[in-house]
């Protein structure tokens, strides 16, 4: 699974370059967007290819496996940030803020006011996206479309956070377009100018929708096995 800077340069051009197009053709220039290296399930091993490249921007969608995972690529590379994109446990709070930069799936009240508290305790303010179930799907997280703009505020007013934009995954087997036009309508509403959305399948998509940040996994990195 190990493979060479060559490789990993090559995979992030091609990804950057499909990124670009999209940007130019979309979006009124000077468009950026940024690339989320989403690296669960990809041993750190086989990630030093990429940081030796210039990738910086990583996603993780577990606690546990990060902590095993980024503090000694950290160490070693003080400029990494990493982005939380997976279900966050309150009773993982602590280690979440201990080890993270950006908290993009924010969806409830207790997490918000455990976040906020974590944060303060650890005199660290990470970034926070509000996770949106923009499907209305019952197996998925996020808050409601419907609720997203009044628990904006509330984890703005109330519990102090720094929420800077909305994060998606549309439902799989549909179009993705309205949906993640739907995200960029709420986050207009709620006066959010970021948007996390858009993966290996549809970032282009994503892109063209407004997105300003993309989560890009097998598309990097190669298929993942599947989970266990
Ligand atoms: C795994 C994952 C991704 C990346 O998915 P790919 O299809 O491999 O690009 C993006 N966002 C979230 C929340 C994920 O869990």
């Amino acid at each position: 699974m190990v493979g060479s800077l060559e490789e990993a340069q090559t995979a992030l051009d091609y990804i950057r370059s499909r990124m670009e197009k999209a940007c130019r053709r979309f979006g009124a220039p000077p468009r950026e967007v940024d690339l989320i290296a989403v690296s669960k399930t990809v041993p750190g091993k086989a990630l030093e290819p990429f940081l030796a490249a210039g990738q910086r921007v990583f996603g993780e969608n577990r606690v546990q496996e990060a902590k095993e995972k980024w503090p000694a690529l950290c160490a070693r590379f003080p400029d990494i940030e990493l982005h939380l994109i997976g279900p966050l446990q309150t009773n993982k709070a602590r280690e979440a803020v201990a080890l993270f930069d950006v908290i993009e799936t924010l969806d409830r009240d207790k997490l918000a006011g455990i976040l906020a508290a974590e944060m303060a305790r650890a005199e660290k303010r990470l970034a926070c996206f509000v996770q949106v179930n923009i499907g209305g799907e019952a197996q998925k997280a996020g808050i409601a479309a419907a609720e997203t703009v009044a628990f904006v505020e509330r984890c703005r007013n109330l519990h102090g956070l720094d929420v800077v934009g909305l994060m998606c995954i549309p439902p799989e087997g549909k179009a993705p377009g309205p949906y993640f036009a739907h995200l960029a309508m709420l986050a207009r509403e709620a006066g959010l100018d970021r948007l996390s959305m858009g993966m290996s399948g549809d970032f282009e998509t994503a892109i063209a929708m407004g997105a300003t940040h993309v989560r890009v996994g097998s598309a990097l990195f190669g298929k993942r096995p599947p989970l266990a």
